[in-house]
């Protein structure tokens, strides 16, 4: 069990690992590769400017996947924890699924986009709910202003969202807590190493981390297994 105070601020950051948990795949793990494409050639405003019927089917794909996929003990003891803290928790996710939402949390902040949204590529249309699947050859969808609709999704080569409420909440917490995730994708990889020395730190996951040097606390273990043992939501 974690000993927490009532003044500590816990702020998770969660990963891949958490949704894996789930039945999602990385598509980051074997060889990085989708038919063939490494991810980097279907994720990025290059492939989307260059090919955006492709970077739709595998943004389809990855909505088939995750459409039927369930929360798992680690996102309800999240999703608990946030009920008991409330804002005292800031719950940031590199994951696009919406596992966390599907579990109970109110407020996440999705730093690499969601899944099951899309937004227009031209004007400041807000992203809205999305579970469109493409069977191409289609037409693909454009906004009243004529632009194309994308996948509202941080791709490489584009800046995260929420970083200045992401790093404030880090300036602002006691705990930090990464919970599956690899340490290797930054900014977020160096959000421990932001915090050390001013706030706890603390890793939960299947595989220790790239930057495992960051964390005083290490829990190696499934994040549904290790979570429930360290807080008593
Ligand atoms: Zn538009």
């Amino acid at each position: 069990m974690l000993a927490l105070s009532p003044t500590d601020r816990l702020f998770f950051l969660t990963g891949a690992g958490v949704s894996a948990e789930s039945g999602i795949p990385t598509f980051r793990g074997v060889n990085g590769l989708w038919r063939n494409y490494r991810i980097e050639e279907v994720a990025s405003p290059h492939a989307w400017r260059r090919d955006p019927r492709l970077v739709w089917e595998f943004y389809s794909m990855r909505r088939r996947v995750a459409a039927p996929a369930k929360p798992n003990p680690a996102h309800f003891v999240l999703a608990k924890l946030e009920q008991k803290l409330q804002d005292r928790l800031f719950l940031c996710t590199q994951n696009v699924d919406d596992l966390h939402e599907q579990a109970g949390s109110m407020r996440v902040v999705h730093m690499h986009g969601e899944l099951f949204k899309s937004r227009c590529d031209r004007c400041t249309r807000t992203p809205f709910h999305d579970t469109t699947t493409y069977d191409l050859p289609a037409e693909l969808p454009r906004g009243d202003c004529g632009g194309r609709i994308r996948p509202h999704i941080c791709w490489f080569g584009e800046m995260p969202f929420e970083l200045d409420r992401i790093f404030r909440a880090l300036d602002e917490c006691t705990v930090f807590i990464a919970v599956g995730t690899s340490g290797v994708v930054e900014p977020a990889a160096s959000f421990a190493a932001h915090v050390r020395g001013r706030a706890r730190t603390v890793y939960v996951g299947e595989e220790e981390p790239a930057n495992v040097s960051a964390f005083t606390e290490c829990h190696l273990g499934r994040a549904g297994e290790v979570l429930p043992t360290l807080f008593c939501a």
